[in-house]
């Protein structure tokens, strides 16, 4: 914006200006409004406009208290540009605590760009992306595992578009899965409309995990610091880094339906041939082993340990051999990248 302000329908936010504001984007059955929580924190100096969003799955929290933290405790007095921070996206879903809207159980990350006069989703998406996502330059979303599972942290991004790619890498992670945002995602839309974004993965929903906040703020300060929003910050290496190129291949599916024990954590370093699980029946027989068909580390495990025939087990990714010893090393000197 020419004058440096940030503008929404209804405000603004001047440089050197912080607002708290709830965004109406909807209706109760009540006729109450259905308000997001949004922070605009317009920097002195001009800079990138960068958004951080969490919760678009209701019950995805992790990424609610990095959005907060970024928002409130940390010291913005050196911002160069402007942060739009969106803790809670899915109000609805939040206050249920479940993934999707209430509404017809849909999908919210399925809605987006919306338009302002589709379906309830649609309507609320279209609100939040026309305000607050697509006015940016770059953003970021945080998700968490679906119920039942929990993953390592990592990145999602369309390691194609370059932009989103140079986001992707200056995040740390250590593994990046390549893939376009799905359709009416968040992220498929936003890079779509000229606003390249990466999705964060971590942990597990309904829960507070303070090892993967911390990382995450980590990736938050690498990011600022790649775009000279906070110019004394510095951007990370996460001593080693692998891009997958597609994920679906990786998940190591259940040949039976049964009871699971898994013999290795999230984030784990598994060999081709070992035993990553088994899965036994009440009587703890037929005893059926799952093998890792290559070396690499398991970025997602069941939590909840009862499977059909046919449900995930794990999301292992393939390593070559440079980023296992990079693994390994940094394993041993008891300073890897997956918290504990
Ligand atoms: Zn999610």
């Amino acid at each position: 914006m020419a004058d440096g302000a940030f503008t929404y329908q209804g405000g603004r936010v001047d440089p050197g200006e912080a607002q708290n504001l709830r965004y109406s984007i909807s209706e109760t059955y009540l006729g109450d409004p259905i308000r997001v929580p949004v922070t605009i924190l317009n920097g002195a100096e001009p800079g990138p406009t960068v958004f951080l969003s969490a919760a678009i799955h209701g019950d995805e929290l992790n990424g609610i208290e990095v959005v907060r933290t970024v928002a409130q405790d940390w010291s913005h007095a050196d911002l160069r540009g402007t942060l739009v921070c969106l803790p809670v996206i899915n109000v609805p879903g939040f206050i249920a605590q479940q993934r999707y809207l209430p509404v017809y159980d849909r999908d919210l990350n399925r809605s987006f760009p919306g338009s302002a006069d589709g379906t309830s989703a649609s309507r609320m998406a279209a609100q939040i992306f026309s305000n607050f996502i697509e006015p940016c330059d770059y953003g970021l979303d945080f998700h968490t595992s679906t119920r039942g599972r929990t993953n390592m942290l990592h990145v999602r991004a369309d390691m194609d578009d370059e932009a989103a790619g140079r986001l992707a890498r200056a995040f740390g992670s250590n593994v990046i899965i390549d893939s376009a945002g799905p359709s009416g995602s968040l992220r498929g839309a936003a890079c779509e409309a000229g606003t390249p974004t990466i999705t964060v993965e971590m942990g597990q929903a309904h829960r507070f995990e303070r090892g993967f906040i911390d990382r995450a703020l980590d990736g938050v300060a690498s990011v600022l610091a790649e775009y000279g929003a906070h110019p004394t910050d510095l951007v990370r290496w996460p001593g080693w880094r692998t891009v997958v190129d597609r994920d679906e291949k990786t998940w190591l599916r259940a040949d039976a339906g049964g009871i699971v024990e898994l013999l290795h954590d999230r984030g784990d370093l598994v060999r081709e041939g070992d035993v990553v699980a088994t899965i036994t029946n009440p009587f703890k027989t037929d005893t059926v082993r799952i093998t890792a068909p290559f070396d690499g580390v398991l970025v997602g495990v069941l939590e909840n340990p009862v499977v059909y025939p046919g449900n995930p087990l794990c999301h292992l990714v393939e390593l070559d051999d440079a980023s296992i010893r990079a693994y390994e090393r940094a394993r041993n000197g008891d300073c890897r990248d997956e918290p504990r």
